[in-house]
This record gives C-alpha cells, structure tokens and sequence, in this order.
C-alpha cells in the first residue's frame, strides 16, 4: 500500500516503553490504536530501568504489574560509599518499592499484552502535517506511506520528530555519559538486595541485582574523546570502565571484568530542560507527546520510564472520559476534533505539573554532578534540599490514579 492512504482512529509513533504503554493503556479502555516503530523489533538496549512505586502503581494499572514484579527483587537498601572513605551511608528503601527491571522484560511483557498487529515495526516516520479540510493529522513515513489519523501521541523519545513539530526546542546534551551493563554470577552473587553507589573523584558506580544472580551496573562520567570510538566496541567500554574504576573494591572491578560485553552500552545524557517542559507546547489540535519524546531527563532520579508509564496511564483514563471507543469512528470530525482536544489538553494540564516536578529533580542532580564547581554544587543542592524536603524519594510515592 505504498503511496497510498491509510486511515487509523489512534496512531502512536515509537514502540518504547511509552509507545507500547500508552496503546496498552488505550487498549484497556476499549480504544484501538497503532503503533509504529522504525526498527525491525522490539528494542531492548539500555540493560535494566530502576522502577519505583510510582511506576509500579501505573504497571499495576494496566494489568502488568504483578508479573513484572516477580521478575526482579525488591531493594531494601541503598548503600552510598566513597572511594578512599571507610563509612558509608545506607538508607532503608523498602517502601519505596524499587526493583530493577531488565528492559528486555518490561519492553516484551507490555508487547505481548497488546492485541496482534498493534505494533508496525521498520515504519520510520519521517514527517507530519495537518490535513486542511479535518484538521486532523497526516503521517509520512520513509518508504512513502501515508497514515491519516484522528489521535496522534508521539512516543518518538528523545530526537522527536512529534516535538519538533509542536515547535519544542531539542533536548540538551549533558557532559555526563552513562556504561551500563550486565554481569551473571552461575553461582549467585553476595549482594543481597542493596543497591549500591559508589563514589569516585571523577564517575558515579551505581549496583543494583536484578535477581540473585543478575546484577546491573552503570558507570556516570564525563563524557571525552576516547568515548566516541567506545560507543561502537563493547570490549573498549569495558576496559575504559575497568580504567575509570581502578582503586575500587576487588568486587566492582571483578564485576566489570566478568561483565557480559554484548550487554554493554554507552550512552549521551539529554534531557529537556525544566522550563521548556513548563512553557512549552504539548498539544496541537488532537496531536500530544508522552514519555522521552516531551520530558526526556537525566537518568539520576531513575524515573524518566516510570514517568512514562505515568503519561499512558493519565492520557487513556482522560481520553477514556471525554470519549467512547466506538465515538471515534461514529462522531462526525468537528465532534470528535472537539472531545479529543478536550481529553488531550486535561491530560497536559495533569501532566505538566508532575513532569515539571521530575524534570527539576532531575535537573538539579544531573548539574551537580556535571560541574566541578563547589559554589554552583552548593547552590544546586539548596534547591534540592529546597525542593524535595528531607524525603529525597519523595517523588516515588505519587499515584497517578486508575485508567
Ligand atoms: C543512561 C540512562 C539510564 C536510565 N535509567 C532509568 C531508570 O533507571 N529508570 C527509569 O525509569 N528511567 C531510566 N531512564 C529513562 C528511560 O530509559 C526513558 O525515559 C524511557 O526509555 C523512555 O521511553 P520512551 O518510549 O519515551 O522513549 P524511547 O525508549 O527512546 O523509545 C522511542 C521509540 O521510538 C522509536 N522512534 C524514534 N523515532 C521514530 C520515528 N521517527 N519513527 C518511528 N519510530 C521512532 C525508537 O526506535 C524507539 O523505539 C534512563 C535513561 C538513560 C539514558
């Protein structure tokens, strides 16, 4: 059908976390949609998402939660030490409901949960517009399709093309890059259920088990020139990392030695600063962003997926409002234009505040670890403190309510 038009009521661009979320979401409430991915499958990169209360709460309403959570152990603890300082702080985290969740998991789980032939993978759209007699939007895709749809919600991550055609600016780069990784213990490994950072003069080593044998780590540092060449060798990240860590404990250097390479993974900080998410544009007529695509973050709150997760849950409950599913092929346009831009513009008014919230978090931590100046270190910090009270897993407790 190359060339020629298709008609779809919901279309939703990328097949990530959010992307399958979010037609989950729909799915729950009665609505079809499709979603459209530019790889040939389902893509599991990135090793394992850190998934809090709050994204559990929104998994759970979607029907997966309970099979996720008996993918993974729950964190009581986390442990914060020092390279080169005996103490260490460790801080009970067992009501924060953390686990670490292979993304591999969570990725084929929601998959899997979604009616046959909701996802369209190797389908890259490359350009969007408005239809001017409905107004409602058109979608190009590189091999010449054409899809015209009622709803579209652009899952599309960090380099949108949904955002940059609701005129948000790109995300910025951090200097910080992240390693991450497996590393399998046959035998189990003797971490228990902490999970651990340790803290060097110039990276961040974060440890968390994924279940009594699979552990994940990551390595945050400043990102340089020897890096560009790593991004494409597995084997020089681990013995870039290997370098990076040298003076820390024989555990955390065995761990990366016996890591599993092809699991290895380098990746560029972006996120989208606080105030465009709190000025910027989110709808368009019934065209809205949800997950990396509107609030990518700098991963140091581990909440960027869950957040996701969140944006799904609220867009089908607020759609699932204003609208039934079998309205959006009976209404006629004018109808239907006006109910859906009603539920899409609840729905950002709901998100933009809590978004806003992360994304601050965020914000503040990843500067912090990004400048080596202490005065600004001191005044990002106040903020912090400022912001999140003495609880600083105060932003997993958040419910984002039922579908
Ligand atoms: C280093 C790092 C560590 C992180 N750790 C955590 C963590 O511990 N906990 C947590 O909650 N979050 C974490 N995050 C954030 C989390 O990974 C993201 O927030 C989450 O993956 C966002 O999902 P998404 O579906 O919005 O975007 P993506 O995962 O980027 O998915 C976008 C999808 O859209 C597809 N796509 C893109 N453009 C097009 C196009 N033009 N046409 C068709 N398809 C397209 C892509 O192929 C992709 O499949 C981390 C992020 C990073 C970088």
């Amino acid at each position: 059908m190359k060339g020629e038009g298709e008609t779809h009521d919901i279309v939703i661009i990328g097949g990530g976390i959010c992307g399958l979320a979010t037609a989950l979401a729909l799915h729950r409430k009665g609505f079809k949609s499709l979603v459209l991915e530019r790889s040939d499958e389902l893509r599991t990169t990135g090793g394992a998402i850190s998934i809090f209360m709050n994204g559990w709460y929104a998994l759970d309403q979607l029907g997966v939660g309970e099979e996720l959570r008996s993918k993974a152990i729950l964190i009581k603890e986390i442990r914060d030490a020092w390279l080169f300082k005996e103490e260490a702080k460790v801080t009970p985290c067992s009501k924060e409901g953390l686990h670490c969740l292979k993304r591999s998991d969570l990725v084929e789980t929601l998959a899997a949960t979604l009616p046959a032939e909701s996802i369209r993978f190797s389908c890259r759209v490359v350009a969007m517009e408005v239809d001017p007699i409905t107004s409602f939007p058109i979608i190009h895709a590189s091999d010449g399709l054409i899809i015209k749809a009622k709803i579209l919600v652009g899952c599309d991550g960090s380099n949108s093309v949904v955002a940059k055609k609701l005129g948000l600016k790109s995300p910025k780069i951090s200097p910080i890059c992240e390693a991450r990784g497996f590393t399998n213990y046959p035998n189990g490994h003797s971490f228990g259920d902490q999970f651990l950072h340790l803290w060097g003069n110039n990276f961040l080593l974060g440890r968390v088990p994924v279940n009594d044998k699979l552990v994940f780590w990551f390595v945050d540092h400043k990102f340089n020139q020897r890096d560009i060449e790593a991004r494409e060798d597995p084997k020089l990240i681990r013995e870039l990392t290997s370098e990076r860590l040298q003076g820390s404990p024989k555990d955390v250097i065995d761990m990366i030695t016996n890591c599993e390479t092809d699991t290895l993974t380098l990746t560029r900080i972006r996120y989208r600063a606080p105030w465009h998410i709190l000025f910027g544009k989110m709808q368009k007529g019934t065209t809205t962003l949800a997950g990396d695509s509107l609030h990518v973050m700098d991963p140091s709150i581990g909440q960027g997926g869950s957040a996701a997760i969140e944006d799904a849950v609220v867009l089908a409950r607020c759609l699932g409002r204003e609208l039934q599913p079998h309205q959006i092929a009976a209404c006629g346009c004018r109808e239907l234009k006006r109910k859906a831009e009603a539920a899409i513009n609840k729905y950002v008014r709901e998100r933009r505040v809590r978004i806003m919230s992360l994304s601050m978090r965020a914000f503040l931590i990843g500067s912090m670890s990004a400048t080596s100046s202490w005065v600004k270190r001191m005044v990002f910090g106040v903020l912090l403190v400022l912001m999140s009270g003495k609880n600083s897993h105060g932003h997993a407790h958040f419910d984002c309510g039922h579908l």
